[in-house]
């Protein structure tokens, strides 16, 4: 027999993007459900987990959530650069901790928690509209009738897919990532490496977690590189290649792989009684491929305009667009322009790089921070674009403008 239950808003998915939504949508006093097809939320985890100190204030994350990162240390094969700063900005999250933080959030504002309930279907109206989904829970089959679907199910967009609306991404980043007990950490400093010893299309890290904890992985691009991130993690960490050497003695905690999307903002992200956050709509900074400030932030969003869509009596996809225009004017130049740099990344040999970790070196850390994160301001860019004094950063920045420009002009 088929449990059926009814909501306003049902989640599909308890990771940031979820249950950033379910909680916004609950706080606005509508029924909503968040639904996770694993036993506990953050039961596995897929990321890394770094973020940026300023967007984790500006979502009240707790500061027993994360660890503070102030120097970013990069490495090629034969040069190597960090920059310091005074005090940090970026942070490594305990993803487990913020993550069930989140979803506690929207429990205590009214949302109801499903766990063990694996997705595999929607449920339709004559018209061929989304009014629910349905899987399996912990009790056998079960359906969830709702007015707006919100597909927060991460890279697989398992409800968006069972619609027919999308398919799977083209080009992603596959990411695997061994957490350490590790000797010797600096807990303050991180490591990106760069190169074909790290990774043949992308980059490998070391991102400190707590005093003698740190994540070591590697990330490869798809379809560039038909390699699987293990094995060349594996050989990195046996061979205590570059900075793992100052690690001392690592012993393994815990394995972490995972898939995140890079086919820039190509997806429509809502439709009539749905709409697709986080990963499943491909909100993803291509340059380090990070994802979880903006799974939050638009999470927060989609809850916003659901309940508000939910209470003003309409769900079509025009009463939902102004999600799409929302999230849209806010970062999809930056994820355009952070598309080029990450082009010209990708085809640096190991000799380039060496000398674009100069160019790094020129910058100074809220220079090198907007850029790695893709904050582009326009009016930043072209400053250093034109003034710096060295012609290579110039050069660099140009990438970024140049594209901003034309767009300006063809307005
Ligand atoms: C290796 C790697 C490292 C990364 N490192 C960083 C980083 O350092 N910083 C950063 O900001 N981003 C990073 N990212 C990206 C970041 O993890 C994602 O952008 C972010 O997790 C997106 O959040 P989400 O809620 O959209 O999806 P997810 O976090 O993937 O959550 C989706 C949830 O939906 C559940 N689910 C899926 N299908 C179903 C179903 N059918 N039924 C029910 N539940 C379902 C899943 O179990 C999961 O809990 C990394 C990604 C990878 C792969």
């Amino acid at each position: 027999m088929t449990i059926e239950y009814y909501y306003d808003v049902v989640v599909v998915g308890g990771g940031p993007a979820g249950s950033s939504a379910a909680w916004e949508a609950s706080k606005n006093g509508i029924k909503v459900a968040l639904i996770e097809k694993e036993e506990t939320i953050a039961q596995t985890v897929r990321t890394s987990g770094v973020t940026w100190i300023q967007n984790i204030k500006e979502f009240e994350i707790p500061d027993d959530c994360y660890n503070p990162i102030r120097n970013y240390s990069f490495c090629s094969q034969n040069n190597e650069v960090t920059i310091k700063d005074k005090v940090p900005h970026a942070a490594v999250l305990d993803v487990r901790k913020t993550y069930r933080w989140l979803a506690d959030q929207a429990k205590q504002e009214g949302t109801d928690i499903f766990l063990k309930t694996n997705i595999t279907n929607v449920v339709k109206n004559n018209e061929g509209d989304i009014v629910g989904v349905s899987g399996t829970g912990k009790n056998g089959e079960i359906t969830f009738h709702a007015k707006i679907i919100i597909d927060a199910s991460g890279f697989s967009s398992t409800v968006s897919k069972s619609m027919g609306f999308v398919t799977q991404w083209e080009r992603f980043g596959v990411g695997a990532e061994f957490e350490v007990n590790a000797e010797n950490v600096d807990q303050d400093t991180w490591w990106l490496m760069v190169g074909q010893k790290y990774s043949p299309a992308g980059y490998a890290w070391i991102f400190p977690v707590a005093k003698n904890i740190v994540r070591i992985g590697v990330g490869i691009g798809k379809p560039e590189s038909k390699e699987d991130p293990t094995e060349r993690l594996k050989k990195l960490i046996d061979s205590k290649a570059g900075p793992i050497s100052k690690l001392g003695k690592i012993t393994p905690i815990e394995f972490h792989y995972g898939l995140i999307p890079n086919d820039g903002l190509s997806r429509k992200t809502v439709y009539n009684n749905l709409i697709l956050v986080g990963d499943s709509a491909g909100q993803a900074n291509p340059l380090v491929l990070e994802g979880i400030r903006y799974a939050i932030k638009f999470g927060r969003v989609a809850g916003r305009i659901a309940s508000n869509a939910i209470k003003s009596g309409t769900t079509d996809e025009s009463s939902l667009y102004i999600y799409e225009k929302i999230w849209k004017e806010e970062i999809q130049d930056k994820i355009k322009a952070a598309g080029k740099v990450q082009n010209r990344w990708l085809k640096l040999s190991d000799e380039e790089w060496d000398k674009e970790l100069d160019i790094i070196k020129e910058l100074r850390p809220e220079e090198f921070l907007d850029f790695i994160k893709a904050d582009f301001g326009l009016s930043n860019m072209i400053k250093l674009a034109t003034h710096h004094p060295k012609l290579a950063v110039r050069q660099l920045f140009n990438l970024v403008t140049e594209w901003k420009r034309q767009k300006t002009i063809f307005k």
